[in-house]
């Protein structure tokens, strides 16, 4: 048996040695279908387009979320209530024949796939499954586990990720599919090593595991953390695990080390059971290692899929100067050599699409000579919508003597997040209190992939304000980028990393409180981006440039599956065990 190989490293290699199966509780597969929420279903699409694209062999499992996340709707002082979005799978799905089960509490569930077809550049094609309960046999409340994105309460979040970690795994079986790594995309997937050790022992009980049979699990496993707070890992009470889960699982978790602070810790049971475990940007990293001392976490600073982020009239311009961008992103560096002119005219392009979307939504003519800053992503506390109120007076003098600026908001906050909607009224409140004939303040509804595509290619700077460090990454900022469109930020998540001052953007300094946050903010306003905005076209349009070509050529996720191929799915020492495989299945 040969234990090495020569031939060098390929992608084209990978697809007879198996696939990665890559597990995420919500996936942006298809602007028409709502099976997302937010950054981290962005994310997990932005990386199948990517694999599809560079011919990386994934398949994907999420949940068919039929009801979907919710529509967003603000009346007149922005009170948001929520409508389901209920869609139909048939219309962009094929239906599986094959069935798996999975237990919850004492019910066996009968769960089913949907396969969507993600179609790469190159003709790559990429299976995502959607799990779905709703069959004939199951109880009432059974075929309603896989409706609801992020809908109900802890009991019914446990249910769901039992159907996707350990209905997914079993279902990855069940089609044929030979998996060489199974990628948990965040905790709410963790579940499915459990089903990978059950079916280590074959049927025999989960206490008689051995380290063997943990370390074999082990070495399947990959995983990526997005949470850079405690709070946020998702957690089980005891009581809940031993209701749902069954008392011997609970017991082997436990003993196992997946519990801190009496509860299972999704997080916690992800790492114990993965070889290989990474936060999603530098910074995150190095907080997650923090919390978790005793796990290597590595870094793989996230990204966003180019030809999907980018702008028509943008995309138009690089396919005129080089069009080698589509089949590889690094090339967007050569960006640096646009034209002043044609940036300019490009992004003006695209700065009037968006105002034309925001009068047909509103009514409100925005000026599209006016510098324009643009503010939108999951509303929670956080992420400070309102920083930019803190000094009302400022904001208008700073609006006075750029002659006029527009600011657009929009996002959803989730059905539960009382302060996070209370934020939307706060936003809605101030712009109606500040607004005037030099600064206008709009605030969009219902913010979703379209509306996020619009508003980070039209508006002229990106801002972010969360509360450090509480943004893992951020990838609306990237967006921006790739659009040529500077960011104005905290030090924090991507923007460390990403922030050039003065050439791809600007740094608002950490501060000790708000207040000196809101401070600095308003002082690279009127020191920087007003000035610069009001000096020359070409300087802002060299700004731009230099944001398309330092930012766009790194921050994609071109870069970063290539990179989770190399160095988490794919290390040289397990190409060679593949390829060894790969002989022993072949006799
Ligand atoms: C990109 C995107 C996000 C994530 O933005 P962050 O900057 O990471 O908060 C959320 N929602 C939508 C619709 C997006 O397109």
């Amino acid at each position: 048996m040969q234990t090495t190989s020569s031939k060098p490293f390929s992608y084209e290699t990978l697809p007879s040695a198996g696939v990665v199966a890559y597990f995420s509780m919500e996936i942006a597969i298809n602007p028409a279908m709502p099976t997302y929420s937010g950054g981290l279903g962005v994310l997990a699409g932005d990386t199948m387009r990517s694999a599809a694209d560079v011919g990386v062999p994934l398949v994907a499992f999420t949940l068919l979320h039929r009801k979907g996340y919710f529509q967003q709707h603000l009346d007149s002082k922005g009170v948001q209530s929520e409508d389901v979005q209920p869609w139909n799978p048939s219309d962009f799905c094929v239906e599986e024949p094959a069935r798996v089960t999975v237990t919850v509490e004492d019910r066996i569930v009968t769960v089913r796939a949907w396969r969507y077809e993600l179609v790469g550049r190159y003709g790559h094609v990429l299976p995502i499954y959607l799990l779905d309960t709703d069959l004939d046999g199951n109880s009432g409340w059974d075929r309603g586990l896989t409706d609801h994105l992020y809908g109900g309460d802890t009991n019914y979040r446990l249910q769901q990720e039992i159907v996707l970690g350990m209905g997914g795994a079993r279902m990855a079986n069940a089609l044929g599919h030979r998996v060489n790594v199974y990628h948990m995309n965040e905790g709410h997937a963790a579940l499915l090593t459990l089903a990978l050790l059950e079916s280590q022992l074959a049927g025999g009980p989960l206490g008689e595991a051995t380290e063997t049979d943990i370390e074999q699990v082990r070495q399947k496993c990959v995983f990526t953390t997005h949470t850079p707070v405690p709070a946020g890992h998702d957690r089980f009470s005891t009581e809940q695990t031993i209701r749902i889960l069954g008392g011997d699982r609970t017991a082997r978790l436990e003993k196992l080390g997946c519990f801190r602070d009496g509860m299972l810790n999704m997080t916690l049971l992800a790492l114990r059971f993965s070889r290989y475990a990474n936060g999603v940007t530098m910074q995150h990293a190095k907080v997650t290692r923090g919390m978790f001392p005793e796990f290597a976490i590595d870094s793989i600073t996230n990204g966003v899929h180019a030809p999907t982020w980018i702008s028509e009239p943008i995309q138009q311009l690089l396919d005129a100067n080089f069009s080698s961008w589509r089949r590889d992103s690094l090339y967007l560096r050569n960006a640096i050599d646009l034209s002043e002119k044609d940036i300019l005219a490009a992004h003006a392009r695209a700065k009037r699409e968006l105002l034309a979307e925001v009068a047909a939504r509103t009514g409100l003519v925005l000026n599209p000579k006016v510098l324009t800053l643009g503010f939108a992503r999951r509303v929670a506390t956080y992420k400070r919508a309102t920083l930019l109120f803190t000094d009302p007076e400022r904001l208008a003098e700073i609006a006075a003597a750029a002659g006029g600026l527009q600011i657009i908001y929009a996002g959803k906050a989730h059905p539960q997040d009382e302060p996070g909607k209370a934020l939307i009224q706060q936003v809605y409140e101030d712009a109606a209190r500040f607004s005037n004939g030099v600064l206008r303040i709009v605030y969009l509804e219902n913010y979703g992939w379209d509306l996020g595509a619009l508003m980070t290619a039209g508006v002229d700077v990106w801002v972010n304000t969360p509360r450090r460090p509480y943004e893992a990454s951020g990838t609306s900022g990237m967006k921006a980028a790739m659009n040529g469109v500077p960011s104005l930020s905290i030090l924090d998540g991507w923007w460390i990393e990403g922030c050039i001052e003065g050439y791809t953007g600007w740094a608002i300094e950490d501060g000790a409180n708000d207040a000196e946050e809101a401070n600095s903010l308003y002082k690279k306003l009127e020191t920087a981006v007003v000035p610069l905005y009001l000096e020359a076209p070409e300087k802002w349009a060299r700004l731009m440039r230099n944001t398309l070509a330092f930012n766009g050529s790194y921050f994609n996720t071109n870069r970063m599956v290539k990179q989770y191929t190399r160095n988490a799915y794919y290390p040289v020492k397990l190409i060679e065990r593949a390829k060894v495989e790969e002989e022993v299945f072949a006799d």
